[in-house]
């Protein structure tokens, strides 16, 4: 296992924000992760798992915490189901479903970051959501050091949810995922979502959608009616394309992107009466 002392976190995620880590550790096995864990143990210091750093907005002080980055990549299938390993980036499992010609994912492969960050988020994109294809989850249990399969009958996911928000316990170590070698259950054309994607998104250093849509509108229509589509405090805006996308423009403090957070989620509430809730997890 890599162990890195005082990482500047803000090189690991896409916002480009975030201060020093105390330690990195880069884990590649399942050795490396229990090492990882009884590192944090004798150091009487917190853990933080790090998957992509896309839906991640990291304090810009130095943080006494022990950052574990997976980076356990593979993929393998058989011919019921595919098994991934939670550092692989979804860039990665396409290349993989394309060279073998595996179906039924397509609509999640434009969604940054790792499978594992996916799972723990429930990340959906077209109309699919990851929960949709899971079909087995292997943690890794902190509390008994032991690695378990998740039972998925009282496992609950839901919009941009799962249960692992709860049961910090449990880290993601493989997902078996259903997938298809019939042609005909391909979900779409990989190249309108992507088309999709360049047409409706800002480029640029951001953490995708900042707010969760509320029930039955969205975060978006809700800045822009606002007033606040575009509006900038110091490095960090909306984006003019879509207002619920904030890009850190300018060396952006992680202080302008809690005010802005804070001015927007006032104003909409002033407006409309509706609390928008971030979808971003906040590390501090
Ligand atoms: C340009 C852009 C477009 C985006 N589009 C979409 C979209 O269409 N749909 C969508 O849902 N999201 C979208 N996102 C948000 C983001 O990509 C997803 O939420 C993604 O699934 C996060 O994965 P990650 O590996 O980067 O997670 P990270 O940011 O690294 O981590 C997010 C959370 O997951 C936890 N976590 C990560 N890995 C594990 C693990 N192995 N075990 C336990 N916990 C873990 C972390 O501790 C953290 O709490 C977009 C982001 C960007 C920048």
């Amino acid at each position: 296992m890599i162990i890195k002392e005082n990482f500047e976190l803000k090189n690991l995620c896409t916002f480009s924000i975030g201060g020093r880590a105390k330690f990195l550790c880069l884990i590649k096995t399942k050795e490396d992760l229990i090492e990882a864990f009884n590192k944090a143990q004798d150091e009487k210091i917190k853990v933080h798992i790090h998957g992509g750093g896309s839906n991640t907005l990291y304090s810009d002080k130095d943080l006494n915490l022990l950052v574990v980055k997976m980076n356990n990549i593979g993929v393998n299938h058989n011919n019921e189901h595919l098994e991934v390993l939670s550092g692989t980036p979804w860039s990665y499992l396409l290349n993989y479903c394309l060279k073998n010609k595996l179906y039924g994912l397509e609509p999640l492969m434009g969604i940054p970051g790792t499978i594992g960050g996916a799972v723990y988020g429930n990340a959906g994109a077209h109309g699919m959501e990851i929960k949709d294809a899971i079909i087995e989850i292997e943690c890794f249990d902190t509390e008994s050091k032991e690695f378990t399969t998740v039972n998925l009958d009282n496992f609950k996911f839901s919009y941009r949810y799962s249960d692992f928000k709860k049961n910090k316990n449990l880290i993601i170590w493989s997902v078996k995922l259903g997938f298809s070698k019939d042609i005909k259950d391909k979900r779409g054309s990989l190249e309108e979502f992507k088309n999709f994607r360049l047409e409706k998104q800002p480029q640029g250093k951001t953490t995708g959608s900042f707010f969760r849509n509320p029930e039955g509108d969205s975060a978006g229509r809700l800045i822009e009616a606002a007033g606040l589509k575009g509006y900038s405090l110091g490095g960090i805006k909306s984006s003019e394309k879509h207002a619920n996308f904030f890009i850190n423009f300018n060396n952006a403090r992680f202080e302008d992107v809690i005010q802005l957070k804070n001015l927007i989620q006032k104003r909409v509430f002033e407006k409309f009466g509706v609390e928008l809730v971030p979808e971003v997890i906040t590390v501090e």
